[in-house]
């Protein structure tokens, strides 16, 4: 099989930011051949980012395999090992690095650092055939409204403080419920809120282009400590409240920059009430409506493969010694040449 880039070749992407370790191999035009994850639990449903890290270097070898098996190709395979380099947990992030460092000198292929924000647009753009979209991210860790411009992706809107995936489950917590079969928290807080009836005031934070949620979840969390309502109507407003704002800032985005289509992706993406909403802004304005299946837009190893082939089709190569991990690293500093210009 050929190593050098050729239609045959493939990529085995590491994407391990915080909770998951996960492992994809990709084929050079794009067809999955293994999305293997394998998720940190822990027994409060926070992540201590060194236990997590602890979990990924124990399950690493076995999710390498197993993608391996999944995919049905040897190692001789494999052209480009991509990772995750950033943003995201340190000691997660560092793990992820070290076994795509080990494992590329081993099979003595080069090696592709990827930004985990990018990836996710780029596997929604994969998977959904979207083009060139107003791209909402929503997951435990980041909110990010962005499109491309000028040669990289730009941030329009973003939290100035909690991501909202953090801010559901944190008053999930706090609401003492529990991650039955491990079931996010997002999707329990979902469910609740579908028998909510009354809309409980809560802080409604737009600030220009950005948002805050740390107010939202402190007068949730204040609210319901109160026991002055029901927990399914105060699922309910908090949902309502921060998809509202995510909603609001997502439209403007879309509107200034005249795209013609919304990528929702993250895990926040699964929730049915925020598709009806960003779907609503999408027909009122003529556009497309594209959800990210959640295999993908949960943190997946498919899309650090397909983003590691996109840059490395363009001679992005990531030394060893240029490799280490990048925790702050935003979505807008990277440069992606492999999106054209669409006038
Ligand atoms: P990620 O960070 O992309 O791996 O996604 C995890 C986040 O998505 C967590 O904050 C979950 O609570 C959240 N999540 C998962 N499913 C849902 C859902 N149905 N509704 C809202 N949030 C969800
Ligand atoms: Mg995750």
């Amino acid at each position: 099989m050929q190593r050098d880039g050729s239609p045959h070749a493939f990529c085995l992407g590491i994407e391990a930011t915080a909770d998951d370790f996960s492992v994809g191999i990709l084929s050079f035009e794009g067809t999955v051949l293994a999305n293997v994850s394998i998720a940190f639990m822990s027994e409060t449903g926070g992540i201590h980012p060194r236990e997590a890290a602890r979990h990924h270097a124990k399950v690493a070898g076995t999710a390498i395999i197993k993608a391996f098996q999944k995919a049905n190709i040897g190692s001789q395979d494999v052209a480009v090992i991509a990772f995750s380099q950033g943003p995201g947990l340190g000691p997660c992030l560092r793990t992820g690095a070290t076994a795509a460092r080990a494992l590329a000198s081993y099979l003595d292929v080069p090696l592709v650092g990827v930004n985990h924000c990018v990836a996710h647009v780029e596997i929604g753009k994969l998977v959904t055939g979207a083009k060139d979209p107003t791209t909402l991210y929503v997951s435990g860790g980041n909110t990010i409204v962005s499109a491309f411009g000028g040669g990289r992706y730009r941030i329009f809107g973003e939290t100035l403080d909690i991501a909202v995936g953090n801010c559901l489950d944190v008053f999930a917590r706090e609401a003492g419920l529990c991650q039955t079969e491990g079931k996010p928290f997002g999707a329990i807080v979902e469910a609740l809120a579908k028998e909510g009836e009354e809309l409980v005031e809560l802080p409604y934070s737009v600030k220009g282009m950005d948002m805050s949620f740390s107010g939202l979840l402190t007068a949730a969390v204040r609210s319901l400590k109160s026991r002055k309502h029901r927990l399914e109507d105060l699922c309910y407003s908090l949902q309502e409240q921060a998809f509202s704002m995510l909603t609001e800032v997502t439209e403007r985005a879309l509107a200034h920059t005249e795209k013609r289509e919304i990528l929702l992706t993250g895990g926040v993406g699964a929730n049915r009430r925020l598709q009806t909403m960003l779907k609503t802004v999408a027909q009122e304005h003529g556009s497309r409506f594209c959800r990210v299946p959640t295999q993908y837009a949960l943190d997946n190893g498919a899309m650090i493969a397909w983003t590691g082939i996109l840059g490395f089709k363009h001679g992005l190569i990531t030394p060893v010694e240029e490799s280490f991990v990048r925790l702050k690293w935003r979505l807008d500093e990277v440069n992606v040449p492999w999106v054209e210009e669409l006038c």
